[in-house]
């Protein structure tokens, strides 16, 4: 018998958490960060509720930080064993804990400043650069397809997810006694097959435990060709109305989608905008690694990469500037229109972004394309819902630019997809719904219910099942 708890992402879209105990080992299914409101990240400062010493093994499904994020806490309060993930996702991992330390400690220098001034008590960093690259140093990379065991009488497998490079849906195999196994999938986060380079996620058949992620659990998305012909009559409009283009990216993912496909328009030559600007450090990174992994990518767009254009995005898309300095980044902010601005972060808490908003959101002639989700408690979620009046760098600005959700480009399965991946499944798992806003889970329960005849239960934070 193994014993499953739910330790976060439970009735929400962030803080993946999952412990695994069979066979006397206990292993720990992803180590995410709580994001969105305050509240709700002060979280993340809560001590682990089980001896992170006493873990066998963690895996991990992809290196998005609600997936990742408090790896360098498990190990500062003493994890000391393996980490697995795939080869992708270990290479992204390091650019996104690094970032997420350097932030850390920005925040709390930031944060000592006036508590030092007003006598209070300082605070220390969530963790820090040399947290980070002692959990670093604990990854354990293994191939897509590839059985590997992680704690005795428990072996993982990782299937392409199609949500980000080096995504994984995670098998986790447990063999017990006269070669019987049980199986436990985790979805990790499906993909939306919109990615030009990632393949769709893998179908699974057999299951006796299923966690499936419900982030769009209610909804379908505009399929691709829709979504790029929305894409294009925005960029148009904007051009016409004579100001920049603004969009507020996820650095890992969505980012090297959009600028794939705003090469599409280039090479088509329906692109007006004079200059692409990606004003991000890591997302600059991530396209390079991205551009590392070239043999993960679908076999039609890595020869038109690397055919055509040498795996060079430059020649993809020649008006694409780089600007990983603060010198650069303010340069743009000289440039009133004719620009597309990428810039983090996704749900514009934070990141350049918000001075590309101090410089063009109160413009009628600017406009802000949104192609992520955006959640409860952050600037883009405000922004999606209407307000008119927001503050960001000490200011209030006044929401007169164009706001645009392209719900399409969405790195997560839409209901219709994670049916249609379900359905793959010979006869119903176990289903628990996680990873998704309480509504948005219920709603996915019901259509599952409808369509395939199958109950799926959303689970309680911390409920623990025998399976
Ligand atoms: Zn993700």
């Amino acid at each position: 018998m193994a014993l499953l708890t739910f330790k976060g992402a439970i009735r929400q879209v962030t803080g993946s958490c999952y412990l695994l105990e069979a066979n006397g080992c206990r292993v720990l299914l992803e180590c995410g960060m709580t994001q969105g409101y305050r509240r709700d990240e002060a979280q993340n400062r809560n001590h682990f509720d089980f001896m992170p010493e006493d873990l066998d093994a963690v895996v991990i499904s992809h290196a998005h930080l609600d997936h990742s994020g408090l790896l360098p806490k498990l190990v500062a309060e003493g994890y000391t064993g393996p980490i697995y993930m795939t080869p992708g996702t270990a290479a992204l991992l390091e650019l996104m804990l690094s970032d997420a330390a350097s932030l850390q400690e920005r925040d709390s220098d930031w944060e000592n400043k006036w508590r030092k001034r007003a006598g209070k008590p300082l605070v220390e960093p969530l963790y820090t650069q040399a947290d980070t690259d002692a959990a670093l140093a604990l990854r354990k990379p293994s191939d897509y397809g590839q059985e590997t065991i992680v704690a005795e009488g428990i072996s993982v497998i990782f299937h392409e997810a199609g949500h980000i490079l080096g995504s994984a849906i995670v098998e986790i195999i447990l063999h017990e006694a006269h070669d019987l196994t049980r199986k436990l999938v985790f979805s990790g986060d499906l993909g939306n097959s919109c990615s030009p380079f990632l393949r769709p996620p893998a179908y699974r058949e057999e299951a006796d435990l299923l966690l499936l992620e419900s982030t769009y659990g209610d909804r379908d998305h505009r399929n691709l060709d829709e979504t790029l012909a929305e894409f294009q009559e925005i960029l148009d409009a904007a051009w016409a109305s004579g100001g920049n283009v603004l969009i507020p990216s996820f650095a890992v993912g969505r980012t090297q989608d959009l600028l794939y496909y705003l090469g599409q328009f280039y090479q088509a030559g329906t692109l007006k905008q004079q200059a692409v600007f990606l004003d991000s450090p890591m997302a600059i990174a991530a396209t390079e690694i991205y551009d590392r992994f070239h043999q993960d990518f679908k076999p039609s767009e890595k020869s038109l990469i690397e055919g055509q254009h040498k795996g060079d995005l430059k020649h993809w898309l020649p008006i694409l500037k780089c600007t990983p300095t603060t010198e650069e980044s303010i340069a743009i902010n000289r440039i009133a229109g004719g620009a597309i601005i990428i810039a983090g972060s996704g749900m514009c808490n934070g990141g350049r972004i918000v001075h590309h908003f101090k410089h063009n959101l109160w413009r009628d002639d600017c406009h802000v394309i949104l192609p992520g989700f955006q959640a409860k408690g952050t600037l883009g979620r405000r922004l999606v819902d209407g307000e008119k009046n927001i503050r960001v760098v000490h200011q209030s600005l006044a929401v007169k630019a164009h706001l645009h959700t392209l719900g399409g480009f969405s790195a997560h399965a839409g209901q219709s997809q994670l049916i249609e991946w379900l359905g793959h499944f010979k006869r119903s798992p176990e289903i628990y719904l996680i990873h998704g806003e309480l509504e948005k889970s219920q709603t996915l329960a019901q259509a599952i219910k409808d369509q395939l005849g199958w109950n799926a239960t959303i689970p309680e934070l911390n409920e623990q099942i025998a399976f």
